[in-house]
């Protein structure tokens, strides 16, 4: 498990460079530990190297590792695609949802939200590169939800989130990311804020970076690769 705690710590030094060679504070961006098929040992190993942020994309995986880990307070984001008849864990159990695509999916969020907690925070995905597959809405569409999720009173509007397309071609994907940025300024200027870039994982994150982005979700780069 040592072998975390060095990756988080080379992690860490690579992104605050980043950041601080972009003219950014060294913790601007957040690292989300993207632990979907790593087991509750793994994000143990983590959070004893001071992380606090994990994804999961699966809800009944996760669960038990909220369960098994619940003395640790870990701040959970759900990054999976949510199934609308799925959504009461994610709006009991998470802090953050990344991958909000749909305004059903909101409402029931919303009303699902338990009083006494925080508002969920919620990331709009969006489909820049028109792969309906890996969820998102496309973005065109992305305004009118960010208005709908204004209105809900249990959810705040955090931010925007990518799932870039596979591919080896760097300045496409770096291109990508830059969309994404602009997108959230065009949206900042017709009043709606959505303030943080979820865009970023393994492979990528120095690229998404240098485009602006406030959370990298690196998963393989923290723990090794997942179980099947
Ligand atoms: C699995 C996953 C990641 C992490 O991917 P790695 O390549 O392992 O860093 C990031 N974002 C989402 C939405 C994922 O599903």
């Amino acid at each position: 498990m040592t072998e975390i705690t060095y990756h988080l710590a080379e992690i860490r030094e690579r992104v605050a460079t980043i950041l601080t060679r972009s003219g950014r504070a060294a913790d601007d961006a957040m690292i989300l530990a993207v632990s979907k098929g790593q087991s509750a040992a793994a994000v143990r190993a983590a959070a004893a190297a001071g992380q606090r942020d994990f994804g999961e994309s699966y809800v009944r995986e996760a669960l038990a590792k909220m369960d098994e880990l619940a003395e640790l307070s870990l701040r959970w984001h759900f990054v999976g695609r949510i199934q609308a008849n799925k959504t009461r864990p994610i709006a009991e159990r998470f802090q953050w949802v990344h991958t909000l695509d749909r305004e059903k999916v909101a409402i029931r969020l919303d009303g699902q939200r338990p009083a006494q907690a925080p508002r969920l925070k919620v990331l709009i995905q969006v489909d820049l590169a028109g792969e309906a597959q890996k969820g998102g809405v496309p973005e065109a569409g992305v305004a009118d939800l960010a208005r709908a999720v204004l209105e809900l009173p249990r959810l705040e509007l955090a931010g925007l989130m990518t799932i870039p397309p596979l591919t080896d071609d760097h300045a496409r994907t770096g291109a990508l990311y830059g969309r994404l940025r602009e997108l959230r300024e065009r949206l900042a200027q017709s009043g709606i804020a959505a303030p943080a870039l979820s865009m970023g994982m393994s492979g990528d994150y120095e690229l998404a970076l240098a485009q602006g982005s406030t959370c990298v979700r690196v998963g393989t780069a923290i723990f090794g690769p997942r179980a099947a």
